[in-house]
This record gives structure tokens, sequence and C-alpha cells, in this order.
């Protein structure tokens, strides 16, 4: 892979501990923007170890987090979020003094409450969460652009280093996102709203049309341009993320959740009386969220499934789901 050595790196060597979907995906936009000089990957099985070195992903592929970030100034954890604790315990012993510890978890609250107190005192804690992705996992599936035109939300808590933060926020900037600063708490209630509660529908949506006895699978398949197919795409995303996402996000999770569950009653209400005006009313408004989403510029990659829906932009040809997204083909 091409490495681009004109600009100054931002790191001498990042060890990414997990090289999936997120991890390799860093790893590409590294390498083509020289942000480290070099990279090393963790990974737990031989095979994505393997996968990594023969993509020419990383320049060193370890199975153990101890080894992986010995020497390492910027290690980012890309792994699951169950994973965290013993990758904590496991790299405390060796990392070295100054070392800046980040990561790309969805959850941010439960991140930072696992890292904080096992994380050696001299190491700056900067949690970080891309807000991009596609429903695939593995190395083979991330790519150097997923990170173009995203938000990079960061969590570091009040008093963290401020150079440490600086230099994390210039690695997604440089990976191409907009960088925002935020409360943990507060980034979990704001992505339970905008990428959590949309998967729980998705994935009870698609598990209710798969359960419905009057409904043939064939007619499921058949007939899934009718909004079902955008489902089943949010559908596929990784189940082992997902379920971290849901037991580490359970309270803002289930806030959010109840006020759905409150809305939906008045939708269910609003249909068996017939009040046309009110369900006219509830899809004015959220036809003129559509559009803000578009004027934020977040509607271009529909490939994640933090990144929203199936996107139909006049101009624009639909993509096929799993396809690169069309920023990604540049
Ligand atoms: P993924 O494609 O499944 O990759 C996970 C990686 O973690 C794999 O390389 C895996 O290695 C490695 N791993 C698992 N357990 C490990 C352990 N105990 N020690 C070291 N490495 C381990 O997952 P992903 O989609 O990249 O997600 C990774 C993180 O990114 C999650 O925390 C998720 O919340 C966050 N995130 C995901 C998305 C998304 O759209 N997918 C978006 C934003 C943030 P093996 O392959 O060898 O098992």
């Amino acid at each position: 892979m091409a490495r681009r050595r004109e600009v100054e790196p931002l790191f001498d060597t990042v060890a990414l501990v997990g090289t999936g979907l997120i991890g390799s995906s860093l790893a590409r936009v590294m390498r083509r923007e020289g942000l480290a000089r070099r990279i090393v990957g963790c990974a737990r099985t031989r095979r994505t170890r393997s996968v990594c070195r023969e993509l020419q992903l990383v320049d060193a592929t370890f199975a153990s987090p101890r080894q992986a970030v010995k020497g390492a100034d910027l290690v980012v954890i890309c792994s699951p979020v169950s994973t965290y604790a013993a990758i904590a315990e496991a790299m405390a012993p060796s990392l070295k003094p100054g070392v800046i510890v980040s990561d790309v978890g969805s959850v941010k609250r439960a991140v930072v409450d696992t890292l904080a107190p096992r994380i050696p005192a001299g190491v700056h804690l900067v949690p970080g969460h891309p807000v991009a992705g596609t429903e695939r996992s593995g190395p083979e599936a991330g790519f150097a652009e997923m990170f173009r035109g995203r938000w990079c939300i960061l969590t570091p808590a009040e008093g963290t280093d401020a150079s440490a933060v600086r230099r994390v926020t210039d690695l997604w900037r440089r990976a191409g996102s907009h960088v925002e600063i935020m409360d943990a708490t507060h980034h979990d209630l704001v992505l339970a709203v905008t990428s959590h509660l949309p998967h729980l529908i998705a994935y009870n949506i698609v598990g209710t049309a798969a359960d419905l006895e009057s409904v043939t699978e064939s007619e499921v398949f058949k007939y899934s341009a009718g909004g079902f197919r955008d489902f089943t795409r949010i559908a596929a995303s990784d189940p082992v993320m997902w379920r971290d996402v849901f037991l580490h996000n359970r309270d803002a999770v289930l806030e959010v959740l109840g006020r759905f569950n409150e809305d939906l009653s008045a939708l269910q209400r609003a249909i068996r009386w017939g009040q046309g005006d009110a369900l006219e009313s509830l899809f004015s408004r959220t036809r003129a969220i559509r559009r803000g989403v578009i004027e934020a510029g977040q509607a271009e990659v529909p490939g994640g499934p933090e990144a929203g829906t199936v996107i139909k932009c006049p101009g624009r040809k639909r993509r096929a789901g799993g396809a690169k997204p069309a920023s990604a083909r540049r």
C-alpha cells in the first residue's frame, strides 16, 4: 500500500488493538496519509493477523496486547467493548509513560469507567468514537475513506492533558473527520437516539418479519424494497458489537426506548381512530428532519450502521447493499 511521506507523521508508533472493520480502516488511512512511522496490530485470531500482514495494513502483528503496545506512543483499542477490561489489564504493564490510550468504542461512559482505573498514572486517556461504519466486519471490510466527512466524538475527562487531546484530534482530522469534544454520558444519550435505538428497531422489525407465519420467507425477500430492505442492512450489523452496545449503554437506551414506546402508542391510537391529521403532521415533521440530515452532510455515506439509512439523493445512483459507498470509490 502506498505511503505518503511528505508530511511529518503525528506519531512514531501506533498500536491498534483490534484490526477489524474500524481498526483496519484507521490503519489504511494512517498509512495513506503518513500519520505514523510504524503501525502494529493486535488481533485475537491467527487468521485476522495474517490477513493484516497480507494486506500490508500494519508493520507487525501480535496476539498479545501486552506485546503489541510496547514502545507505542498511541494505542487505539478497536475491539468490542466487552473485551476492554481484559485488554487494559493485559497492556497496562507495557505502556510507556506519556503514551496516549484512545479507542473507537460506540459507547463512552462504560469505556471511561472500565479504562480509567486500569491504566497507569502518566498515561493519557482520550476516548473516541468515530460515528462511521458499515454493517460488515473484519480487516477485509475496512477502507481508508471510512471517516471522511463523518464526526468523531472525543470524551476526555476534565483535566486531561491538552496536548494529548490535540494530538488525537489531529489524527481524526487528518483521517478526514470533524471532531467534537463531549461529555461521555451525554455522548451515550445522543447516540442512544441517533444510533442505538434505530438498530434496536431494525433488529426487532426484521425479527418480527421472520417470525410472521402468514407471510412466507420468499415474499419477505421479494417485496423487501418497500422499506424492509433498509432495515435488513442495519440488522445485518455485527451481533457481538451490538450486544455490547446495549449491555453497556443500558440506561440511556432504556430511557429513549420508553419515550419511543409512548410515541408508538400515540401513533397506534391515531391509526385506530382514523386521526389522519395527527399522522400527516408527524410525517411532515420527520420529512423536515431528513432535510436537516442532508444539509448537515451526513446523508451521503449510506453504508454504515451508524451512518443512517440508505439515501435517495436526486441525481445519485442508488448503491447496492454492502458495496462501498460512493465516496469510498473515489
Ligand atoms: P470487528 O470488525 O469485528 O473487529 C474487531 C476486532 O477486535 C478484530 O480484529 C478482533 O480480532 C479484535 N478482537 C476481538 N477480541 C479481542 C481481544 N480480546 N484482544 C484483541 N483483539 C480482539 O469490529 P468493528 O466493527 O471494527 O468494531 C470494533 C469497535 O469499533 C467496537 O468497539 C465498536 O463499538 C466500534 N465501532 C464500530 C462501528 C461499526 O460500524 N462497526 C462504528 C463505530 C465504532 P479477531 O478478528 O482475531 O477476532
